[in-house]
């Protein structure tokens, strides 16, 4: 339910793991996934939510409110340099400033950060800039 929010989490930095991603929708996994690796629980699921001690209960459907919910929570929503990969959520690794990049991807001279897992190639772009100017302006 929360997929974008997970994407702004990551590029944030966080650690995100999302249900969907494991192939996890039901409750009780979700709660024993989230137990097990001593995870906050932030679900828009209010029974859900009152069955965690920390659990973090999202009210909101649009993404803004969602993320004002989360700094309201105390959650610093802070972009620094890419760290995660918001697709897989592994760690991100900054290619060195010769490095060779595909077609699509600026020079890494320019700041280019690899995943570790999936390796797909993030750099600070429009999609960077329109992240920024959102959590900005909440
Ligand atoms: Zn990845």
């Amino acid at each position: 339910m929360l997929g974008k929010l997970t994407t702004y989490l990551r590029m944030c930095g966080y650690d995100a793991a999302y249900g969907l991603d494991r192939g996890i929708e039901d409750d009780d996994a979700v709660l024993a996934l989230a137990r097990r690796e001593r995870r906050t629980l932030v679900t828009r699921d209010r029974e859900l939510a009152d069955r965690t001690d920390d659990g973090l209960l999202i009210e909101s459907r649009d993404v803004p409110d969602q993320l004002r919910e989360l700094r309201a929570a105390g959650v610093d929503l802070t972009l620094d340099e890419p760290q995660r990969c918001s697709t897989c959520n592994r760690r991100l690794s900054q290619l060195p400033a010769g490095a060779t990049t595909p077609n699509h991807v600026p020079d890494a001279a320019d700041g280019v950060w690899q995943c570790v897992g999936c390796e797909q190639h993030f750099w600070r772009g429009s999609h960077w800039e329109d992240v920024a100017d959102t959590l900005s302006s909440l």
